[in-house]
């Protein structure tokens, strides 16, 4: 028996097998799950092919977090898929997009407005707008997740994507505040440095790398996906049925060390 049985979830932001997204969704269907995957745009046909290498192939949808249709046709477009009286009880936001070129790699001083508007809407803005366009499918309560990069202190080389998820995970809460009531918990889990495609864009990511090398008690593996998916599917579960508005951390540990 699996800690996902019966339940039906939503992985928005996978584009690889090196995604987060496609971590957690394959992890979400071993524990029993049924998925549906999204993304956006030319990367769309990568996603396509990428779904057929999960245990189940899943629907994948079209969804750009800043396109308003997109939006306000999701819950039409999970009942295309499962049928009139869908519902979801999950829903994972895997997606973030900060312009490496002009807003990362020691470029903070310098970064335009445009491109951080745009970063913070992709990043952090898109929380909300993703669990708004879900809400319908959320009668009976469920459970949203976010993926961060520990936004309380100032990195090397993360600029104003660190700025981003700052936002995201004041969103967070606030979210948390809106959609308890509803019997909806909204969390964040804060990995570490994992190389997907988004994090080998950073320009001088390997300096956020390697002190993962020497600071985390429990040493730390950047190319394992897992253990940060298994933290997601935890808290899509019912195993944490009054956790709300909570970062959980899975980075071996290093955000608690102060050298
Ligand atoms: P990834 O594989 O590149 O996933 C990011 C996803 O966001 C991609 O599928 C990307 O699509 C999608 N995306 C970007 N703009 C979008 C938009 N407007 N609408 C819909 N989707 C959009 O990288 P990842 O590392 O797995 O990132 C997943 C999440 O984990 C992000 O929030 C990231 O910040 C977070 N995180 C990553 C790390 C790390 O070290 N990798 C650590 C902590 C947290 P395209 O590929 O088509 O652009």
């Amino acid at each position: 028996m699996g800690i996902l049985d019966g339940k039906t979830i939503l992985v928005a932001g996978v584009t690889m097998d090196s995604s987060i997204g496609f971590a957690v969704a394959k992890y979400a269907q071993e524990q029993g799950a049924t998925v549906l995957i999204s993304n956006f745009g030319q990367a769309l046909r990568i996603t396509r092919r990428i779904a057929r290498r999960l245990p189940t192939e899943p629907p994948v949808l079209e969804l750009d977090v800043t396109d308003p249709e997109h939006l306000a046709g999701l819950a039409d477009a999970v009942r295309e898929h499962l049928g009139e009286d869908a519902h979801l009880d999950g829903v994972v936001h895997s997606i973030a997009y900060g312009n490496p070129e002009t807003l990362l790699g020691g470029k903070f001083l310098d970064g335009p407005w445009k491109d951080v508007a745009q970063a913070v809407q992709v990043s952090a803005y898109s929380f909300k707008s993703l669990a708004t366009a879900c809400r319908p499918l959320m009668g009976e309560g469920g459970s949203i997740v976010g993926l961060t990069f520990d936004a309380t202190t100032a990195w090397p080389v993360y600029d104003w994507m660190g700025v981003a998820k700052a936002a995201l995970e004041s969103c967070s809460r606030y979210l948390a505040r809106d959609l308890g009531p509803e019997g909806i918990r909204v969390n964040l889990v804060s990995a570490g440095p994992l190389r997907t495609l988004a994090a080998k864009a950073i320009p001088g990511f390997e300096e956020l790398e390697s002190m993962w090398t020497t600071r985390a008690p429990l040493g730390w593996d950047n190319t394992d996906q897992e253990p940060t998916a298994r933290a997601v599917c935890a808290l899509l579960s019912d195993l944490f049925p009054a956790t709300t508005g909570e970062i959980v951390h899975v980075d071996g540990g290093f955000h608690a060390m102060g050298a």
